[in-house]
């Protein structure tokens, strides 16, 4: 399975926010599954010890053999723990319980801070993983060891952002993490953009939230807004992505712009560089 001809290195992009409950999961295998649906080719890394992506893309944990944790901690390379999925194109590094462990054994390694960026790295040496296009690693809900790997290992953050009273709270301490970043661990970093999710329209709220977000990041905030829609929030329990269990509910529709706008978004970063 190793492959002496190196293949083109994925575009890797980290879904991060601290704040837990804003959309990170949700979008990545959404995003993900959108994202396979236009002809890339995906796998989602589950970096959550809850294992939130894994359960909502149907695999279950007692299927989960070798998991991120295997990969932070063991010898085992991402392409032995990627498993297959319900989507054409779409595979997944899943996550086990074992992740809260990952902080302290390897808080005192030098290379704590490389381990999934080599891992990710070796990906091109990997037969089962020619023509990946995309990576996207779900972050835990923190500001952790296991956020700061999928920062150095990513070529760009995505932010979800909740759209609540608070959302632009804790944001300045993110921004501020990946300057950290950039400047230490990995230079190539940028921010790829914010989505702003759960919008409800009916909600004064959530369009005050929309302009206040706007005006302070910018043309950093993606144009396509995720709605709050319910079809979103159930397809989990049925351990599918929205886009398959209801390809024409609002959530799924504006995942596929989402999408079309991120590939936009590349292009412009790719051809800039
Ligand atoms: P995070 O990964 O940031 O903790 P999740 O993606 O797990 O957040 O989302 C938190 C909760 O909100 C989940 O129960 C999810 O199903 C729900 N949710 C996420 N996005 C939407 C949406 N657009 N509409 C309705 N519910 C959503
Ligand atoms: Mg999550």
């Amino acid at each position: 399975v190793i492959s002496v001809i190196p293949q083109r290195r994925p575009r890797v992009i980290a879904l991060a926010n601290q704040k837990g409950g804003v959309g990170k999961t949700t979008t990545a295998i959404n995003l993900g599954t959108a994202l396979a649906a236009i002809g890339e080719k995906v796998l989602i890394v589950d970096l959550d010890p809850q294992g939130n992506a894994s359960t909502g893309l149907g695999v279950d944990r007692r299927s989960r053999k070798s998991s991120t944790y295997d990969v932070l901690c063991g010898d085992v390379g991402l392409g032995q723990a990627l498993q297959p999925t319900a989507v054409p194109g779409l595979s997944l590094a899943p996550s086990t319980l074992d992740l809260l462990g990952v902080e302290l054994e390897i808080a005192s390694a030098k290379d704590r801070a490389h381990r999934l960026k080599k891992a990710i790295d070796e990906l091109v040496y990997d037969q089962r993983c020619q023509d990946l296009t995309y990576v996207l690693i779900d972050c835990p809900p923190s500001l952790s060891l296991i956020t700061i790997n999928a920062m150095t290992a990513a070529d760009a953050v995505l932010v979800p952002l909740q759209c609540e009273f608070f959302a632009l709270e804790g944001l300045s301490q993110l921004l501020k993490t990946v300057e950290q970043v950039k400047a230490g661990l990995n230079p190539r970093l940028i921010i790829q953009g914010v989505v702003l999710t759960m919008f409800d329209p009916r909600n004064n709220l959530s369009g005050q939230v929309m302009a206040d977000v706007r005006s302070f990041l910018g043309d950093k905030v993606y144009e396509t807004v995720i709605p709050r829609n319910v079809r979103i929030s159930e397809a989990p329990s049925y351990g599918k992505p929205a886009l398959l269990y209801d390809l024409r509910c609002s959530g799924s529709q504006a995942y596929l712009r989402l999408a079309s706008e991120v590939i936009k978004r590349e292009r412009t970063l790719r051809a800039a560089a």
